[in-house]
């Protein structure tokens, strides 16, 4: 059997043709009533017989149109299928009165009525064969009772031109069989053709929805992005204008700077939620698993955004669980601090829940972050997964976000395996609900509480800055000077591996991803990483720090453990980045290491 859709599709086609032929049917039977009548006429055998087997042809011919005019009038009465099977039996009603009355032919002294019979006989199967052949069922049980009466009785009747006449009438319900077989074959064949075709253009079609729809979303995500980028950008360019007025006062210069910082901020906050997203859609983000109690990333959170409730008059409870979870420690931060973010911004009077609930699983549970906050309706509650959607910010002021917290929250609980369920009315508050795995505390290595603390100085670190981009290395070699590091800036591998042949053991080897005349970071890491193996100096860390999003190189290095920082890179963000490396280099014996795989950076990701 084939598939359903090309079955039904073969089914639909063979009604519409079979039953289209009907009314030319119809005449034609009218017409070989009479042929049969007129030549049995002079001497008809068994005339009441005779009478009511050809009654019943004429009753069996009008009931076929009765057919034909109910599926005219009620086509979606029955399946296809059915339709077929109610044709077949039309068929053997029409077609075994003229069959079966060949009998008559034998039983009449008319020598020469059992040729004129086969004749009538053979006419009507080439209208089976026409009308039936695409129909297994149909054709075969027409062409039987028009043929093989006749086979029958002209074999039994042992005379040597009825044989012979039997046999000619024997091979061509053989040969009519066999051609039907291909009749049919070409019918499926031209139907399968059409239903590809047909299904072809849908999909086609649904494809092109699909991109115009991609299209119309990156054109709004481009439309927000650009006027959100373009005010603090048009903000610092009037403020940096200003810097120049020699009539300003110290004073109001340390303002307008103060207001730069302010802006870059905004901009740079802006931006990362952009590369976050980003990130998350060009698949270079990791998911690193841990076995972690619960309790301690909710109160890794809640004391982040406790300050900010109670400043509103919130409460932030947090729900006590023992739990030990299997999970990404790093990413649940993140979904965790955006939905908590929300609930203190959207939440003016009563209380925050941040919780884990069972829901009747073993393997793990749904935690949830509950507000009783302002509430979404119902048709917002699609949109405000969409990039950049807010429900009330017509002005898009900074300060009330940029739309792309939930868009991330879904895509990154999707990426740890699970779904962002959401439960909300105006002015009842809301219920964000995402599942977690439950993990196995034999497996705990380390505490939450153990990557925020303070890592290791960077006083007299000496670090190796690879970058082709001559204000970026100047910059980099600066700030790192600045922390007390003993900088030296490379801008290519060759420059790098001469810095080393030198003798400069670095502690740390920072590194840009695209480099000059086609090298990649991760083939200068690695060249250095080897010329610091063979003089037996193993124990530098390493970094790439990268604009790119989409390379695959990117996501193979992301899959290795390697640590990666998106650019914009707040010196805040390459600080921690590297104690947490200095930090775990020193706890594993300072190792020649690149693989950081085991270590939750939260920065990398
Ligand atoms: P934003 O940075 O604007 O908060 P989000 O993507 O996080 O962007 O949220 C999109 C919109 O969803 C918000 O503008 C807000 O209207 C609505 N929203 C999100 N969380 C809540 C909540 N806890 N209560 C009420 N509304 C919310």
């Amino acid at each position: 059997m084939r598939a359903d859709p090309v079955q039904r599709a073969i089914d639909e086609d063979l009604v519409r043709v079979l039953y289209a032929q009907n009314p030319i049917a119809f005449f034609t039977h009218w017409f070989a009533i009479a042929v049969l009548v007129s030549i049995y006429w002079v001497d008809m055998p068994y005339p009441h017989l005779f009478a009511a087997c050809f009654g019943f042809y004429a009753v069996a011919n009008f009931a076929a149109l009765g057919l034909w005019l109910c599926r005219r009038r009620w086509p979606n009465a029955m399946t296809a299928r059915n339709w077929i099977r109610l044709h077949a039996l039309r068929g053997v009603l029409l077609y075994s009165a003229p069959g079966l009355a060949i009998w008559f032919a034998f039983h009449s002294r008319q020598a020469d009525l059992p040729v004129l019979h086969t004749v009538m006989l053979v006419t009507l199967a080439a209208g089976v064969f026409m009308s039936n052949g695409f129909d297994l069922l149909n054709f075969s049980t027409g062409i039987i009772f028009v043929l093989l009466p006749a086979i029958v009785l002209l074999f039994g009747s042992h005379n040597f031109d009825r044989t012979i006449l039997a046999i000619v009438l024997a091979f061509f319900f053989c040969a009519i069989n066999v051609y039907a077989i291909s009749y049919r074959k070409l019918f499926q064949r031209v139907v399968q053709a059409r239903v590809d075709q047909q299904q072809l253009a849908e999909s086609l079609a649904e494809q092109k929805h699909v991109a115009e729809e991609a299209s119309l979303a990156k054109t709004r995500f481009f439309a927000a992005a650009s006027h959100d980028l373009r005010q603090p950008l048009h903000a610092i360019g009037l403020l940096a204008a200003s810097l120049n007025d020699v009539a300003v006062t110290q004073a109001q210069h340390g303002k307008t700077a103060a207001h730069i910082v302010h802006n870059v901020e905004a901009l740079n906050q802006l931006f990362n939620q952009v590369l976050d997203l980003a990130r998350l859609e060009s698949g270079v983000t990791q998911v690193i698993r841990l076995h972690f109690r619960l309790d301690e990333l909710f109160e890794r959170v809640g004391s982040q955004y406790r300050p900010q409730a109670a400043a509103k008059g919130l409460a932030l409870r947090i729900a006590p669980t023992t739990m030990v979870v299997h999970d990404d420690p790093v990413l649940l931060e993140r979904v965790l601090s955006n939905l908590l973010s929300n609930a203190v911004r959207y939440t003016e009077e009563g209380a925050i829940w941040v919780g884990l609930r069972r829901g009747g699983r073993r393997d793990g549970g749904y935690i949830e972050v509950r507000d009783s906050g302002i509430g979404i309706p119902a048709v917002e509650q699609e949109r405000i997964f969409e990039e950049f959607y807010q429900v009330a910010n017509p002005q898009r002021d900074a300060c009330q976000g940029h739309g792309l917290g939930l868009p991330t929250v879904r895509r990154l609980v999707e990426l740890l395996g699970g779904e962002l369920r959401l439960r909300s009315a105006p002015g009842r508050g809301s219920v964000f609900r995402f599942p977690v795995r439950v993990g196995d505390p034999g497996g705990i290595v380390t505490s939450l509480s153990d990557t925020v603390v303070t890592g290791p100085s960077a006083q007299g670190r000496r670090v190796l800055c690879i970058d082709d981009d001559p204000s970026i290395l100047e910059g980099l070699t600066r700030l790192l000077g600045r922390w007390g590091c003993i900088v030296r800036g490379a801008r290519d591998e060759t420059l790098a591996l001469q810095a080393l042949s030198e003798g400069f053991v670095p502690d740390a080897v920072l590194c840009d991803f695209q480099l000059a005349n086609h090298r990649t970071g991760a083939q200068a890491l690695t060249a250095v990483r080897e010329a610091l193996r063979r003089s037996g100096h193993e124990g530098a860390v390493m970094l790439l720090i990268t604009g790119d999003m989409a390379s695959g190189e990117l996501a193979t290095l992301a899959a290795q453990g390697i640590p990666v920082l998106h650019k914009p890179v707040t010196p805040a963000r390459l600080r921690r980045t590297l104690e947490i490396l200095w930090q775990q280099a020193e706890r594993d014996g300072a190792a020649g290491n690149l693989a950081t795989a085991s270590c939750p950076l939260p920065a990398s990701r």
